[in-house]
This record gives structure tokens, sequence and C-alpha cells, in this order.
């Protein structure tokens, strides 16, 4: 009689295995990614502290390498040569690996090199925040983080301010008041919602105008980790407008930059764009 170990049957194929793990909420991790955390032969992770913990918290005693994307190609080659013969997770700290997180040298180096992939869905901050938001979300546009120089933030909010989709950023508690300080001056009009400690016990989905929101968080300095999302422009918002009527009527008494300011700050549009329109105006 042969006898089939169930070993056998349960042992992972060789690969690499995206796990997503949880992102504040250590019951937010499925059955499948407890499974493939538990059957590889090791884990690739950011830090190996904060892995060891969760694998900890889960039972799981694991071989931890470390990987990020700044990791040399040697280490890379290494966890590739591994994963075409053995099965080899990657997690990230936590949510999903990728998102705004290392393993996106590691997949496409994976790719090329023919390693089979496996990505397990799981937690990701940028969809809690979504669904919470209430805003719209048949159309998104996640933007990973908003640069931290504040021109250079700016010049993204500008870039994006056209786009018809709702605009998620991750970001942090630090730098919550300049970011919807920056939101207030280049697209004003829009709804955001801050998403702060997603699925943790002091979690909030707070709604606004820019304006409210800073005035609330200067007054009550946020701690945690954020999602904020902004509401696409209103589907009436430029046509409803007459740029050229509003520049001229604010050329009158000001200057083509101020004109341009006051014009965006009423419009939600891009404050660079008003102002070559205002200078073509003059
Ligand atoms: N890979 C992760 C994911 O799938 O969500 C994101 C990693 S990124 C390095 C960390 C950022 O994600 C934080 O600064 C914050 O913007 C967002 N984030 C992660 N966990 C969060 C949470 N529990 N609540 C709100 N935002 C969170």
């Amino acid at each position: 009689m042969v006898v089939h170990e169930s070993r056998m049957d349960t042992t992972l194929p060789p690969g690499l295995y995206i796990v997503a793990t949880p992102i504040g909420n250590l019951g937010d991790i499925t059955l499948r990614s407890v499974e493939v955390l538990r059957g590889v032969s090791a884990v690739a992770c950011e830090d190996t502290r904060v892995t060891g913990k969760l694998l900890s918290h889960l039972g799981i005693k694991q071989k931890l390498i470390r990987y990020d994307d700044h990791a040399s190609e040697e280490t890379r080659e290494h966890l590739l040569r591994l994963a075409g013969g053995q099965a080899i997770a990657l997690v990230s700290d936590a949510g999903t690996p990728l998102i705004s997180d290392p393993g996106y040298r590691l997949i496409r180096s994976a790719r090329e090199a023919g390693v089979a992939i496996t990505s397990l869905p799981g937690p990701s901050a940028l969809v809690v925040a979504l669904t919470l938001s209430g805003l719209p979300n048949d159309r998104f546009l996640f933007a990973g983080f908003l640069p931290n120089k504040d021109k250079a933030r700016r010049d993204v909010l500008a870039e994006l301010s056209g786009v018809p989709a709702t605009l998620l950023f991750y970001e942090t508690a630090p730098r919550l008041c300049a970011a919807l300080a920056a939101i207030n001056d280049v697209l004003p009009s829009r709804e955001v919602a801050v998403a702060r400690e997603l699925t943790k016990r002091f979690e909030e989905c707070r709604s606004g105008t820019p304006q409210e929101l800073i005035a609330h968080y200067s007054a009550h300095p946020p701690k945690g980790e954020i999602v904020l999302v902004i509401a696409p422009p209103g589907e009436a918002e430029p046509e409803e407008f007459d740029i050229d009527a509003l520049l001229t009527a604010a050329l009158k008494t000001e200057k083509a930059s101020q004109a341009a300011s006051q014009v965006s700050k009423l419009t939600g549009l891009d404050r660079k764009l008003l102002y070559t329109r205002a200078m073509e105006l003059k």
C-alpha cells in the first residue's frame, strides 16, 4: 500500500510568494497567508524584528532574510536562486508588499528570470481608506507619498488636479498639516478625508474642506499613520466657471500672480495654468 504523507500534498511549489500582512489589527491576515508563511523555507522581509513579532504572534518560526529595494544585486540574486528551488515569502512591515514598500525590483527580476510568483491578497491601507472615505470609488488614483518639500508637493497636486478620479496619498502625522495647507492652496474646493490609524484602536476617518481639516488638526495634532483621500474635480466645476471672465475681472485690481491665486482658490484649478492664461489676457 502506498501512503501519501499529507505534507507531500501541502508542500508549496517553489517560487516567490507575495504575502500581505496586517496594517494594525493582527487578526487581518488570511488563512492562506498563514499557511504560506508556515510552509515556505524562508521569509524575505524589510525589518526582521517587525516580521519576527508577527510570526511569533502566529506561532511560526521561520528563517528571515532582510530585503529591501536598496539591497545589493547579490542579495536579490541569492533570493531568486532560492526561489528557483524552494518556496520563499516576501512580506513588508505592514500591508501589501510593493505598495509604497519594497519588492518591485525583486518581482521584476523574478519575472525576467522565469521564477514562479504568487501574490496573496490582503490588507492595504489605501483600500481601507478609500472604502471608508465615502468618496467616489469608481475611479481612483493612488500616488504614494506626497513629496516632503513644499514646492514639489504643490507641483504634484497641481499635476493631478485635473485627473477625473479620487486621489489617494500616504502621509505621516508630522506632515499632515503641511500637506493639508498645500491641498488648500491648490485644490481648495475639494472634499478631503483623513483616514488615520486604520484597523487600530483609535481609527478615525474625518472629512471636510482642507480649511476645516487644517483648523481641526492644528488644534488636535494627530498621531499615527494616515491616508489622505481627495475628492475628484466636481463634474460641473471646470465648465461652470468662465475662467477668462474671472481672470479679467481679477486683473482689473490685481497683478497676474494674485489674480491667478484668487481664481485658483475659487475654482480649484491649477494656479500655474491660470497664471499663464492671465499673462496672455493682460
Ligand atoms: N504597503 C503598505 C500598504 O499596503 O498599505 C503601505 C506601506 S507605507 C511604507 C506606510 C504608509 O501607509 C503610512 O505612512 C500610511 O500612510 C499608510 N498606512 C499604513 N498603515 C496604515 C494605517 N493603519 N492607517 C492609516 N494609514 C496607514
